[in-house]
């Protein structure tokens, strides 16, 4: 098995105990080549601040996270919605980031219309991806693994992320995420499909039991996913990318930093 693409740190990873500055020093003291920050966490450094220290300390940014949560009760939820992902799309283009990663969105509260929430997912999409176009930045769409379509994602497959894709057309790709992918029979004509529209690989572990939906995400390694065998996959349709390693969890958060930064890195050449 060939070497891993090279790390990024999905900042998420170390949200409790450091802000963006502390990640970005983080990065560059482990030899982290790459980074892909959470907006909360830039809004507070500020793009502009983050775009010159990320640059000033060689690091590629492999996504911006996130865009996306088209889905509201009325129309003016959903303005809103589309209003906030052209700002992400102006800090993207800020980042000069590979992509800006879209989280869809759920059902709206108090709604069971799963149809009309992936309609409303569809629009937006359209909506923005002309300024995503002239902004040169990409919209990677991330499907969530399917226990998470109530609250977060109604893009729950990559099948059906790349039927969105196929009809959006150029400035559209996929973010594939091995946590919500592993266990789609269908992955590896998937993966096949997407070809050149894998704009990121996401590593982490599905960890049994699992004890949170959203904040339990394992260590690579550490659970039941075949992360190489994703890896190969993906590399074999022609991704050559970061391996970016994303990790939710209290149990990590709760940890030191730089030790899950070893351990991170540890990981990315054993486990990914
Ligand atoms: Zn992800």
């Amino acid at each position: 098995m060939p070497k891993p693409g090279p790390l990024s740190l999905n900042t998420v990873t170390v949200r409790d105990r450091w802000d963006l500055a502390q990640c970005i020093e983080g990065c560059a003291r482990h030899g982290i080549p790459g980074i892909s920050p959470w907006r909360d966490k830039l809004a507070e450094m500020g793009v502009q601040r983050a775009a010159r220290r990320i640059r000033e300390a060689g690091l590629s940014v492999t996504g911006l996270c996130r865009g996306g949560m088209f889905t509201a009760a009325d129309k003016a939820g959903r303005r809103a919605a589309i209003d906030d992902n052209r700002r992400a799309i102006e800090e993207a283009h800020i980042l000069g980031t590979a992509c800006l990663v879209m989280v869809c969105g759920g059902l709206p509260p108090g709604s069971k219309d799963l149809p009309g929430a992936r309609e409303m997912v569809r629009d937006g999409l359209h909506e923005i991806l002309p300024e995503a176009r002239a902004a040169g930045v990409a919209l990677a769409l991330e499907p969530l693994h399917p226990m998470t379509c109530a609250d977060r994602s109604v893009l729950a497959s990559l099948a059906q992320a790349l039927d969105l894709c196929d009809e959006l057309g150029e400035g559209t790709g996929v973010a594939v995420d091995v946590y919500h992918v592993w266990w789609d029979p269908d992955v590896a004509r998937q993966i096949a499909r997407a070809g050149r529209r894998i704009l990121a690989f996401h590593a982490c572990d599905w960890l049994v039991p699992t004890s949170d939906l959203v904040f339990d995400r394992g260590m690579p390694g550490d659970g039941v996913i075949d992360i190489p065998r994703l890896r190969a996959m993906v590399e074999a349709a022609g991704y050559k990318g970061f391996v970016e390693v994303e990790l939710l969890s209290r149990r990590w958060w709760a940890e030191d930093p730089d030790e899950v930064l070893r351990i991170v890195k540890e990981r990315h050449a054993t486990a990914c």
